[in-house]
């Protein structure tokens, strides 16, 4: 089977138009454009004829995921770190930016962060940055241009909720560690809520947060460094390398393809139903990580034997979306089952890491 990303792009773009979802003609920043689930929301809304500005400084993202849209004439690249100053006169600082020259935006998408716990040790100051000062950054050009204000927020800001809070809702309130390895990811995000609730008060601004729970498929990133379990397990598995569960893999997570999570993102950001609101986008299927490892090596043939690893402090122990609110208020939930969207990753990994 090949896989090819526009086929699942295409796919997109029927579910959203099938139901009256369009976006043709409106502005629409991203932040973060350039990563995994910006770069998906770019081609998707540049298939819709969105006129879509994709901002970046290619922290955890990556040219290769944009290079085919940079000549569409409503696509536009801006590089630039959304957690430095933007300015909106006629002359801009060395460390910022100048966006006087756009007219109009009609909508902020903010999903600038990086997302990968192997990166919290290396990155930790950065994290905080996009996510507290780069929100109020973007949240200031929302407010410049009176627009509606998206940010992408996580599950990661219930922390390690117990087990009568799985699946989580998005009333619980946390069970977040403020001093721990995954601390500048889980509070950064949590105080980016904090920031968007400050300009609704304030401001008047209309604001939307989706809370990302795992995702995963093709364009997540792989590396040693950085990778998450999913792509990972599959990098091993495709090599017959040692498959590094952490724990003993009774830890859970609910894992989502990624056209199902742009489904929701791009429903949710054209649902007026849904401004003010705060909503999981996510699986509520749990898995182990054991389980994650052995469906892994079955779809990929591999000759790779688990071995355990240390489990990461405050990794947490359960993780399952109650995605209730997205079915009732955006008439969505997850469309592809675990294996169908594993399948396309590991197709997509097989095409990228030949003869590597
Ligand atoms: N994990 C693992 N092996 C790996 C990478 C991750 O067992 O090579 C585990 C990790 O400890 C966690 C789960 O897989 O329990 C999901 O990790 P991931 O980094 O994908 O994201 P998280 O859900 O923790 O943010």
């Amino acid at each position: 089977m090949d896989y090819s990303i526009s086929n699942d792009i295409n796919d997109i773009n029927k579910r959203l138009l099938d139901e009256g979802v369009s976006f043709e003609n409106k502005t629409i920043l991203v932040t973060g454009g350039t990563g995994f689930l910006g770069s998906w929301v770019c081609d998707v809304l540049v298939k819709q004829k969105a006129n879509c500005i994709c901002l970046d400084n290619y922290a955890s993202g990556s040219k290769d995921n944009i290079i085919h849209l940079i000549n569409k004439n409503n696509f536009r690249f801006i590089y630039h770190d959304i957690s430095k100053p933007i300015y909106f006169g006629i002359s801009s600082h060395p460390n910022g930016i100048c966006l006087s020259n756009i007219k109009k935006i009609d909508i902020v998408m903010h999903m600038a962060s990086r997302a990968s716990p192997f990166e919290f040790k290396d990155f930790p100051i950065s994290i905080l940055k996009s996510n507290t000062l780069g929100t109020m950054n973007a949240l200031g050009i929302a407010k410049t241009h009176n627009a509606l204000f998206f940010y992408t927020s996580t599950s990661e800001v219930y922390g390690d909720p117990p087990d009568d809070a799985i699946p989580t809702p998005e009333s619980y309130f946390g069970h977040v560690n403020p001093v721990g390895p995954r601390s500048c990811y889980d509070e950064s995000k949590r105080a980016g809520e904090a920031f968007i609730k400050a300009y609704e008060l304030q401001h008047n601004l209309e604001t939307k947060i989706v809370r990302i729970f795992n995702t995963s498929g093709p364009r997540i990133r792989y590396g040693p460094e950085f990778g998450r379990v999913v792509p990972n397990f599959i990098y091993q598995a495709i090599n017959d390398l040692d498959i590094t569960v952490f724990g003993d893999g009774s830890q859970t997570r609910s894992f989502l393809y990624v056209s199902d999570q742009i489904e929701g993102i791009l429903k949710m950001v054209y649902n007026d139903n849904a401004i003010g609101e705060v909503i999981n986008i996510g699986n509520d299927k749990e898995y182990t990580i054991l389980e994650l490892a052995n469906v892994i090596i079955e779809l990929t043939n591999s000759n790779s034997k688990v071995i355990f690893k240390g489990l990461p402090i405050d990794d947490p122990k359960r993780r399952s979306a109650d995605i209730k609110k997205a079915r009732n208020i955006l008439n969505w939930e997850p469309k592809t089952p675990l294996k169908e969207g594993l399948k396309k990753t590991i197709q997509w990994f097989r095409e990228q890491h030949k003869g590597n």
